[in-house]
Order: C-alpha cells, then sequence, then structure tokens
C-alpha cells in the first residue's frame, strides 16, 4: 500500500515543497510540489535507508544500548563538571535543525547543562548579513519579500551568490530581470548575467561604494526617499568622496565602463540587492554588507515594489535557526540575552528564575577555540565542525582533546568519528516539525515513516539527557507541544511566532512577524518596510558610514595567490549526507588559470598542495580559462586532506564573528613528493 506526505527538501534555505511517496515496497520516492527539485531534492529519499545509517549509539567506537550510552553520558557530565564546574560544557548547534529543536536546544543548554556556552554553524552562514540587516533595517529577515517579486523587478544584482548551483529552482525567478553578478568566479549564475563583474576576493565594500559614488555623482540617487525615509546620508555620502570610479578598478579590477553601466542597470529602476556567502563570509563581512545596504537605500529601493535588499540564507533553516535561541547571544524572538526584559519574559515560559538564566557565551570559532582547553565537553548536534569550521585541523585537534564528545547525526561524520559518544538520530522524514525558509515563511516538515529501530530524534535525545543530567526545566518530546511553548517564549520578540500554530501553517502562508496580539487576526508580514516605518527606534532607516579595509591575509603578489572557496551543484555543506548519495558525483578539485598553473608547472589533473599560514590540503587541478588569474578556487565538501578549510583564516568580524572563509592568501605546489 502506497502513502504519501506533503513536505519540504531536507536541504536549502528554499526549502522546496515535495511530495514524498513510499511504496508497497518501501522505497521512497520525492517529487516537486508546485515548484521544483534539484538533483539533490530529487535523490533524498536515498538518505533514509542508507547502509550508512547509525542505528544503535555508539561509545568509544562500540555498539551500545540507548541506557548505557545515556548513564555513561551522565556520568562523565558529572565528573567533568565536578572538577571543572558547569562553564567547562558546550553545545554546538545547527541552521539544519527544525524550529522546535533550535528553540529546545537553546534551553537544554541554559537550564538541563547550566552553561552559557551554546552557539552553532549558522555563525559561518549569514551571520553578517543578519547584523547588518539588524543595524541598519532595524531587523533582519532574510528576503523581506516573496521570492516570487523578483520575476517583476527590472534589475537584480547578486553579490557574492551562484543560486544557478546552490538553489537552482530559484533561478525562474530571475528569468525576467537584467542580471548583474558580483564574483570572482564566472559561476553558472555569472554566465546567465546581464553584466559579470569579476570583483577581487574581499573588495565588495569598495565595490558597493564605488556604485553609490557614481550614483551620487550622477544625481542618480532618490532624494525623496532619503529625505523621507532615512538618516545618516551625508556621512556616508562623505565616506564615498574619495571612492572615485579609477580607485574603484584599481581595488576591485573592475573597470571604470561596468561601474557605470551598473548604476545605469539599477538607479531609478525596480532593483533589487541580494547578498549571500560570497560577500558576507569576511572578516568585514558586516561592513561589506551594510556597503550594500547603503547603495540600496541611496537609490530608494527597500520598502518599494519588486525591489529592495535581501541575503539568500543557505542552510535549510538557516532563518529560523538564528532565532529561536541557540545563538551565543540570543533568547527565543531574535531577542538578546542580555536584555532585562528579555531574560524576565523567557524565564517566565521555562518556568525558572532569571538567575538561572546564563549570560551571553562565545561565538561558534571561539567556542571551538576553548574545545579541550576551558571546555571539556561538548555535545554536537546536526552539524559536522571538524570539515566546516574554519582551520579545521585545529578544531579537530580541539575536538579530539575534549574529555568528552558527545556527536548526534545518523551519519558517522568526521566529527562524529571524534566522538566518545555517537547517538543515533532520526532524519527529515521520519518527524514532524517547522522550518523558516529564507523569505521568513513558516513552512510545516511532515513525516512519512517512523525512525528506524535503534534511533531517536533530537527532540527526545534532549529530553532523555536532561533528564539524566538533573538540571532545571522539562523538556517536552512532541514537536508540536515544544512549537507551542516556543510561541510563548517568541511572543513581543523581533521574531514573534505567537500567532502562528500548525494548523495556520498548513492552512495559510504565514511569514514571521505573526503577533497574537495585533488587533485584528494575527496577521502576517509577507512583505516588510512598505509601510512609512521601519522598525527602528524613530522609524528611518540608517546609512551607516563604511570603509574597504583589506582583508586579514597579506598576499604576497610574487608567490601566492587569493584562495576562494564555496558550493558546487551536486554537494551539500560538510558532504556528510551528499557524498553519500552515488548519483550525486562530485569529488574535490582546485581549481586555477591556465596561465597561472603554466607559471607554477602544474598540469590538469595533476595533485596540488595548498599552503597557507593555517596549513596545507590537496587536490587535483581544474584548469578554467575564466577564473582571474590571481584567484584559485575549491569546493568545501570534502574531508580529510581535500578539506580546503583546513588553510582558511580564523580571523573573525568585530561584530558578526564571522570568519574569513572568502579569501585567504595561499602558495601552491605539485603534490608528489611534497
Ligand atoms: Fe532541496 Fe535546495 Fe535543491 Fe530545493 S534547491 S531541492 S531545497 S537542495
Amino acid at each position: 500500500m502506497a502513502e504519501s506526505t506533503e513536505t519540504h527538501c531536507p536541504y536549502c534555505a528554499l526549502q522546496c515543497a515535495m511530495t514524498l511517496e513510499r511504496d508497497s515496497a518501501g522505497e521512497v520516492r520525492a517529487r516537486p510540489a508546485g515548484g521544483g527539485l534539484c538533483r539533490k531534492g530529487w535523490t533524498a529519499p536515498e538518505l533514509l535507508a542508507h547502509p550508512d545509517r547509525l542505528t544503535s549509539p555508539l561509545v568509544k567506537g562500540r555498539k551500545a544500548t540507548w541506557d548505557e550510552a545515556l548513564d555513561h553520558i551522565a556520568e562523565r557530565h558529572r565528573e567533568i563538571t565536578a572538577l571543572s564546574g558547569r562553564d567547562s560544557v558546550g553545545v554546538y548547534g545547527s541552521g539544519a535543525l527544525t524550529n522546535e529543536k533550535a528553540y529546545q536546544l537553546g534551553k537544554f543548554a541554559r537550564l538541563a547543562l547550566g552553561t552559557p556556552y551554546i552557539d552553532y554553524n549558522g555563525r559561518f552562514c549569514m551571520s553578517s548579513a543578519a547584523a547588518a540587516a539588524n543595524r541598519s533595517l532595524g531587523i533582519d529577515r532574510g528576503l523581506p519579500f516573496p521570492m516570487a517579486d523578483l520575476a517583476e523587478a527590472d534589475t537584480v544584482l547578486l553579490a557574492g551568490a551562484n543560486p544557478a548551483e546552490t538553489m537552482p529552482p530559484f533561478m525562474r525567478h530571475l528569468a525576467g530581470p537584467d542580471l548583474i553578478v558580483a564574483d570572482p568566479r564566472l559561476t553558472g549564475t555569472a554566465e546567465q548575467a546581464l553584466l559579470h563583474l569579476p570583483v577581487r576576493p574581499g573588495t565588495d565594500a569598495a565595490l558597493a561604494a564605488g556604485l553609490l559614488h557614481i550614483a551620487i555623482a550622477e544625481s542618480r540617487t532618490d532624494r525623496d526617499y532619503i529625505d523621507a525615509r532615512t538618516t545618516g546620508f551625508d556621512a556616508v555620502a562623505r565616506s564615498v568622496s574619495e571612492c572615485w570610479p579609477a580607485w574603484t578598478e584599481r581595488v576591485t579590477g573592475i573597470p571604470v565602463a561596468d561601474l557605470y553601466r551598473a548604476v545605469e542597470l539599477m538607479a531609478g529602476k525596480r532593483t533589487a540587492i541580494l547578498t549571500a556567502r560570497g560577500s558576507e563570509q569576511h572578516s568585514q563581512g558586516v561592513d561589506t554588507v551594510t556597503a550594500w545596504i547603503n547603495l540600496a537605500l541611496a537609490l530608494g529601493l527597500v520598502g518599494r515594489p519588486s525591489s529592495g535588499y535581501g541575503c539568500l540564507t543557505g542552510q535549510g533553516n538557516g532563518q529560523g535557526g538564528r532565532e529561536h535561541g541557540q545563538k551565543a547571544d540570543q533568547l527565543p524572538g531574535y531577542r538578546s540575552i542580555t536584555d532585562p526584559d528579555a531574560r524576565r519574559h523567557v524565564a517566565d515560559v521555562w518556568g525558572v528564575s532569571e538567575r538561572d538564566l546564563p549570560g551571553p557565551g562565545v561565538s561558534a570559532t571561539e567556542l571551538l577555540s576553548l574545545c579541550g582547553g576551558d571546555i571539556r565537553s561538548l555535545f554536537v548536534f546536526g552539524s559536522n565542525p571538524a570539515v566546516s569550521a574554519p582551520r579545521s585541523a585545529r578544531v579537530a585537534e580541539n575536538l579530539a582533546a575534549l574529555d568528552l564528545l558527545v556527536v548526534c547525526d545518523f551519519f558517522l561524520s568526521e566529527t562524529a568519528e571524534l566522538a566518545e559518544v555517537v547517538l543515533p538520530t532520526a532524519q527529515w522524514a521520519e518527524e514532524d516539525g517547522t522550518m523558516t525558509n529564507l523569505e521568513g515563511r513558516l513552512l510545516r516538515r511532515r513525516m512519512l515513516t517512523d525512525p528506524p529501530r535503534g534511533v531517536r530524534t533530537d527532540l527526545r535525545i534532549m529530553a532523555d539527557l536532561a533528564e539524566r543530567l538533573g538540571g532545571k526545566g522539562s523538556f517536552a518530546t512532541d514537536p508540536e507541544e515544544v512549537f507551542e511553548e516556543l510561541r510563548r517564549a517568541s511572543e513581543g520578540g523581533r521574531a514573534d511566532y505567537s500567532g502562528a500554530t500548525w494548523d495556520r501553517i498548513d492552512a495559510e502562508r504565514l511569514h514571521w512577524p505573526v503577533r497574537a496580539r495585533s488587533r485584528e487576526r494575527a496577521k502576517s508580514r509577507e512583505r516588510m518596510f512598505t509601510d512609512l516605518r521601519f522598525p527602528t527606534d524613530d522609524g528611518r532607516a540608517r546609512f551607516v558610514p563604511v570603509s574597504h579595509r583589506e582583508t586579514t591575509d597579506v598576499r604576497d603578489a610574487g608567490t601566492q595567490l587569493w584562495l576562494t572557496t564555496g558550493r558546487v551543484l551536486t554537494q551539500y555543506q560538510s558532504g556528510t549526507q551528499t557524498r553519500r548519495v552515488g548519483s550525486l558525483a562530485g569529488e574535490p578539485y582546485l581549481a586555477l588559470h591556465p596561465d597561472t598553473a603554466e607559471n607554477l608547472g602544474i598540469g590538469e589533473g595533476e595533485r596540488v598542495r595548498v599552503r597557507s599560514d593555517r596549513g596545507w590540503f590537496e587536490a587535483p587541478a581544474k584548469l578554467d580559462w575564466t577564473l582571474r588569474r590571481d584567484v584559485v578556487f575549491s569546493p568545501f565538501h570534502y574531508g580529510g586532506a581535500a578539506n580546503v578549510n583546513r588553510v582558511v583564516s580564523d580571523a573573525l568580524d568585530p561584530l558578526s564573528r564571522m570568519p574569513e572563509f572568502k579569501v585567504s592568501a595561499v602558495r601552491l605546489e605539485r603534490a608528489t613528493g611534497a
């Protein structure tokens, strides 16, 4: 007997709708439901019955019962906290977790474990865009308008975004507008652009400032909008006054004529500016995104039809994952953990005293750097930092030096291989929950099938652990019950879900905020900033003066190249899932310009060792005539000696704590005999 359910893809933030069907032989198939699926979505069901699936807890690499594993963790936890205190415990979450799990994980860390040390891999995703949007616009929702609005735009500028490979079905929204792509590489997206701006890695802020300089000089800004809806324009105008076209060309490598052409395509039109990791993953990522927002405000785009600024979030729940309290500095409802009102409200919902809530912890990179030092034990849910974190070889050493590493996952990732205890978890089609996609829309994830025998959900694992560890708080295992608590905890916050229920999510298109206390029936906000007030103190968007800064790596132009990294069509994040799907081909490689290769005596397919001050990785050379001669590229989905994050810098943005993933000074050498 066939069964089916309507749900969404387990991978990226586009969260494509899919119908999952199970036939009488138990085989599960996916098909698109009202949109498209990329190859990853089509093949996602292969993950469910994969032979690598973990179906039993592992303690020191040996199979154990759940009682044995949980008792072992409880005993080790007691020993460690008796010796080193509760502040020696850390929790590392994920932007892949459902809203319910992300919420529960923040509560688990702060009450069950009593530690301030929780952060998550979303810190590596769009934290720079989030901090910039909060600073300039008063709120952070990836796309503050439905993505379908883009089809009506005249122009879309993509800064460091490659949706043709990262989220192919999104490209249908870009079929109509003129496309400008700022990217060091001629990506699949850039190939479809009217104008490709092959910007030097790490100079997007200079590019945005240079475009704003031209817009001001050519009187192409929107003075009425600036006067009515913003503050701080004059200071920003002064800050870009020296960003002459010739200076911009020298810094970014973009010819002056193309700078003028870009302004011509954007000014006075329905234009959307969208950023992604290429612009954001820098030690000056917040200022870089701010420079793009300054340009969008000066052109009068934000809040206008089929126009504006937005960020293309990466991970499946990249948006919801950053709203419910798994960030070091945050409580549910996207509220600051240092805000006394927020602390009172959340403590009340959790049934504890405000004094029971720890203060802020540290960001993901800092948390991982403390492991093996002040942090003695770490609980990891749904993440693989041994591959995905910057300076990953050192991260793996730190994880190996912990007194206790507990990893909850459904495959034995590189991080799980280092763990003393591995707890096998359910997958996306084996439990219910909600996700929030890149446009802030709440979606239901529905269960098709029970988890395999021996596997538990993350919510159940948190509840089981909390019971044994003896901390505070109660932990429901039913996801809808957790969502009901999340609603109350989020009430009054920036990401307010209080008016949303699972029934409403089933029946309506709900974008947060969905406030229960609104006078009318709780309305959701599909489009933000369309009324005259921004959610800032004075109701105006803020221009923030920023300036281009060189990257933290200083390149020796004679011997070094700029390395940049990214995703490819068939792989996803650290590859824990997609590397196991046979039909999703993909191997590590190092792309470089043939002239660069010739200078170094490197041929196509030859193994190259790539070195930075942090370490090295190796990959076969792939010659690419479209690359800048000073840039090499490698995808970040691979572990072991092919892991590009071994050479990436852990220098951090001062505000978002985003590492400098997207630009590293490297030397190349033939790997033979190295
Ligand atoms: Fe899944 Fe993203 Fe592909 Fe859609 S674009 S099918 S959400 S991986």
